[in-house]
């Protein structure tokens, strides 16, 4: 029998508990419980968000509106939630993992399995280390990923949508998350390139960061997409193409170029899973990346990151900025700013170092400097 928990309860992480939990009822493989582990927190009112969801089987403050499902357990007991499960779903922001990784350590069953649907990576001396590889190495255990277009609220509201499985050897492991994801409106795959699949849905968060940006300097939607030439893949010089400014196209051929170069093996045809293309089409429309990117160009800089994000998100995280930042470490490490124009603009606007206009402005001399 599987048993599965979620470790994370944001906005994503309660949704997947939510499409989980309505699965493993009517699997007769899986135990009906779903754990969630909840970083506790308290609300307004005193009480303790983990009370809350167990009483009112809601996220309210992350997922307000949703029932959850009877069968979800939030759990404020991180060691508590994992001890017994063998399907262990990670999904928090990035920036939380090696250390609930490192917690996590000689606590989990032998048996267990992963998956992450954390978007996000990390940067070693080496190079860029997968959020997927950081569990492997942490915690010895095998971890697939999903990724896909998947605003959090809509998925919740069960509208139709699409998700990919990156997987590397064990495709039986690959089948029963497939099987655990899968419900009428929310229809996944599975391919076998774990880094692939996951590079994707990592730094498309950066690019829509520059849509963001695009869509608060009302630059229009001729600047942010140019789905002709997506399509016919008419990629030459990145550089001039960013001065004509197809967001989309840019951070596309951009996320291809850096995901073969830092990782040879990720397959073309990942691209076009739902965790690419679309993934970035989503996030680049209706994403929480987009909105507060549209929001600091709207206010020319002049309001940062994290006083926007707190304002605006209430708690949930943006993933856009940090991935910008270490994506700009891997290029500057490795000599490659000047292939990686639009990923570049994207960090030095971020941080301050240059006007959101220059989003399709940057030319040699500043990247030069970067
Ligand atoms: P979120 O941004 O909605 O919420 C933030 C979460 O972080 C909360 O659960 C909060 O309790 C928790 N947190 C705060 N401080 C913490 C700490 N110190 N340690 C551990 N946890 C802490 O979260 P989310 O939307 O579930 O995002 C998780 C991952 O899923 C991200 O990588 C995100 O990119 C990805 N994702 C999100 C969506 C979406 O639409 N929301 C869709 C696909 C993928
Ligand atoms: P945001 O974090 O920008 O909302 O993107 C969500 C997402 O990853 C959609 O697939």
């Amino acid at each position: 029998m599987y048993k599965v928990t979620v470790i994370g309860s944001g906005n994503w992480g309660s949704v997947a508990a939510k499409l989980i939990a309505s699965n493993t009822l009517k699997l007769h493989s899986f135990h009906d419980e779903v754990r969630m582990w909840v970083f506790e927190e308290k609300l307004p009112s005193g009480e303790k968000l983990t009370d809350v969801i167990n009483k009112t089987n809601e996220n309210v403050k992350y997922l307000p509106g949703i029932k959850l499902g009877k069968n979800v357990v939030a759990d404020p007991d991180l060691e508590n939630a994992v001890k017994d499960a063998n399907m262990l779903v990670f999904v928090t922001p990035h920036q939380f993992v090696e250390g609930i990784c490192k917690r996590l350590a000689g606590k989990i069953r032998a048996d267990a399995e992963g998956i992450s649907l954390i978007k996000g990576m990390e940067v070693k001396k080496e190079g860029p280390s997968m959020i997927s590889n950081l569990i492997t190495k942490q915690l010895g255990i095998n971890c697939s990923v999903l990724m896909g277009a998947n605003i959090a609220n809509e998925i919740a509201m069960e509208k139709f949508s699409e998700a990919t499985v990156g997987y590397n050897q064990n495709k039986s492991a690959a089948d029963r998350w497939v099987q655990l994801f899968c419900t009428p409106y929310f229809n996944v795959t599975a391919v076998q390139d774990v880094e692939g699949v996951e590079l994707c849905g990592t730094l498309k968060n950066a690019v829509a960061i520059a849509a963001g940006f695009v869509d608060g300097l009302e630059m229009g939607n001729n600047t942010k997409v140019s789905l002709k030439d997506l399509m016919a893949q008419k990629i030459s010089s990145p550089f001039p193409q960013l001065l004509d400014a197809a967001i989309m196209r840019i951070g596309l051929k951009e996320m291809m170029t850096f995901s073969k170069m830092c990782f040879p093996s990720v397959k073309d045809s990942t691209f076009f899973e739902s965790c690419g293309v679309a993934d970035l089409i989503t996030t680049c429309m209706g994403g929480r990346n987009r909105k507060v990117a549209d929001a600091y160009a709207r206010n020319g800089g002049k309001r940062s990151f994290d006083e926007l994000e707190a304002e605006m998100l209430q708690g949930q995280k943006l993933q856009g900025v940090l991935t910008a930042k270490e994506v700009h470490e891997v290029l500057s490490n490795r000599g490659w700013l000047h292939i990686f124009p639009l990923f570049s603009a994207v960090h030095a606007i971020s941080t301050g170092r240059l006007p959101p206009s220059a989003i399709v402005k940057i030319n040699e001399e500043q990247l030069s400097k970067l």
